[in-house]
């Protein structure tokens, strides 16, 4: 391979798609991002045009290409990598989707599976490690069929084509040739079987999905098809395909059992690699993390909802803050929080509590408090929800030494310290924060013989600062104590507002 070619990675976001191409060492020389519309149709409901999608992914794709000067020949593989869940359907024939791609943080399918979790909890843990919940593709397919008129009949005579953002950018990118997933994003899907690596036929069943409009189930790291030339003007292999918190978990090279990364973005993602062996657990996610050279590896992951959100809402809706930045000069004019407590219920809880009816809170409010003990207590509330799947990683006997961190949010140091002190455990800041996109790039430049082994990927990774805890541990649990306290008092809010009848 000559050394003048490179390795780009597409990341197909909630709000964005960018592209972004990586040298051999690896560093960034290019990049494209382009935002794309979200769209609320009613409360609760999210969705995004494919074609605008598409349409972002080739501007970002062309953008990166100009941005660090090359032409498309002179990439060596595309690496997929996109926001989970997302689902679109599409006509196997014209290529046109038939309604909007639904979202995953779309809440339209929550009676549907309310349902499934009445009757169907324990299979749908087994089976595919996931809890069920709106979150997830399968309900949101079966919303579809049921919802567009004529739709399961077209797609029961095999007209109809599913699949995620990944799986639909790899087809359009084919020139409709491939028709794939990658295990990682088809374990996030409510319809696949973790264990045996395919599409389960009981669970197809009861979300009334036909097999016909799924795609082919593939390792993450192989080559799935060839670009379409007249696109971009080169064929190119598509060598790579993994969901974002997989692909970060790779970028921050977490090879081995136990080692652990969490991103910090409108929500926070903590991933542990836990092996060649699924692992169940109450209260994580348990995913498929990548599959290359015939080798599977799994994670617990811990989906948190809102973590920087809350400082954009501390800005936005507050007023407390003009820009981000400024959260961390506020929370250091104090030493500490005083007492006062966050719970960033804003939409319910995620990991480790599940419960879409919690809501936020502020609470130890005395004459004493100001903006800049509410503004501390909001990054310790960050740092309690990660304590919190932390220790239910704990519970399920993984073993943690220390925590490699991602995501907007992890610029922030005031932050990582307090959650190097909240967990006890060292916070590691890498050089490359984009690690979601060189994961992709990673599956897909390991899978041409661009980059050779783990190990060299491994000894790549750097990382750009450490923060150690300083805080006493007598300290540490008397504060995470408390914190308990005020999650307790966030849950089920909702209802209380509901049988009050004010919700
Ligand atoms: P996503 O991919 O989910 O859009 P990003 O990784 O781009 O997220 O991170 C965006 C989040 O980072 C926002 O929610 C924002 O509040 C947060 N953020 C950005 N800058 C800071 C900062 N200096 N301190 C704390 N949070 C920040």
């Amino acid at each position: 391979m000559k050394n003048d070619r490179y390795i780009m990675a597409l990341d197909e976001g909630t709000t964005s798609a960018r592209a972004v191409i990586f040298d051999r060492e690896p560093s960034i020389v290019g990049s494209g991002q382009q935002e794309f519309s979200q769209i609320y149709p009613r409360p609760g409901w999210v969705e995004h045009d494919p074609e605008e999608v598409w349409a972002a992914q080739l501007t970002a794709i062309k953008n990166a290409l100009k941005s660090a000067r090359i032409g498309p020949e002179k990439v060596a593989a595309i690496g997929v990598t996109n926001q989970r869940e997302t689902i679109i359907l599409w006509d196997k024939t014209t290529g046109k989707p038939v309604y909007n791609a639904v979202v995953w943080q779309c809440r339209r399918t929550a009676e549907l599976v309310d349902e499934l979790k009445r009757n169907y909890w324990d299979t749908f843990k087994s089976k595919t490690g996931l809890i069920p919940d709106s979150y997830f593709s399968g309900p949101k397919v079966k919303w579809l069929l049921e919802n567009v008129p004529g739709l399961r009949e077209r797609a029961l005579k095999g007209e109809i084509l599913f699949g995620t953002v990944d799986t639909f950018i790899i087809w359009r990118l084919t020139g409709g040739r491939v028709h794939a997933i990658d295990y990682s994003n088809a374990s996030r899907t409510l319809l696949f079987n973790i264990h045996k690596l395919c599409w389960d036929q009981e669970l197809l069943e009861i979300l009334g999905v036909p097999e016909s409009m799924l795609p082919e189930p593939k390792p993450s790291s192989q080559v799935y098809g060839y670009t379409e030339p007249k696109l971009l003007g080169a064929s190119i292999p598509i060598s790579g395909d993994i969901g974002d918190q997989q692909a970060a978990l790779f970028g921050q090279a977490a090879f081995k059992e136990g080692m652990a990364k969490c991103t910090y973005g409108t929500g926070s993602f903590l991933l542990v690699n836990i092996g060649d062996t699924p692992r169940e657990t109450g209260k994580l996610l348990t995913t498929v993390a990548w599959c290359m050279g015939g080798k599977v590896t799994y994670a617990l992951e811990g989906s948190i909802f809102i973590s920087g959100a809350a400082i954009q809402w501390l800005k936005d809706s507050l007023g407390l803050i003009r820009d981000l930045s400024e959260i961390e000069v506020l929370a250091s004019s104090v030493r500490g929080s005083e007492g006062v407590f966050f719970v960033p219920a804003l939409v319910g809880l995620g990991a480790p509590y599940w419960d879409q009816y919690a809501r936020g809170l502020i609470i130890g409010l005395t004459r004493g408090a100001g903006r800049a003990h509410i503004a501390r207590a909001v990054l310790e509330s960050i740092a309690y929800l990660t304590r919190d799947v932390i220790e239910a990683v704990r519970e399920a006997g993984v073993e943690i030494s220390e925590l490699r961190v991602d995501g907007g949010a992890s610029k922030n140091n005031l932050l990582m310290q307090i959650q190097a002190d909240i967990l006890g455990l060292r916070i590691v800041r890498p050089r490359i924060l984009e690690t979601t996109s060189l994961g992709a790039a990673y599956m897909a430049g390991l899978a041409v013989g661009y980059w050779s082994s783990l190990s060299e990927i491994s000894s790549m990774w750097r990382a750009e600062r450490i923060f150690e805890p300083t805080m006493g541990s007598c300290e540490r649990n008397r504060m995470y104590m408390v914190w308990k306290e005020a999650v307790k008092r966030s849950l089920s809010w909702a209802k209380v507002l509901k049988e009050a009848g004010l919700e």
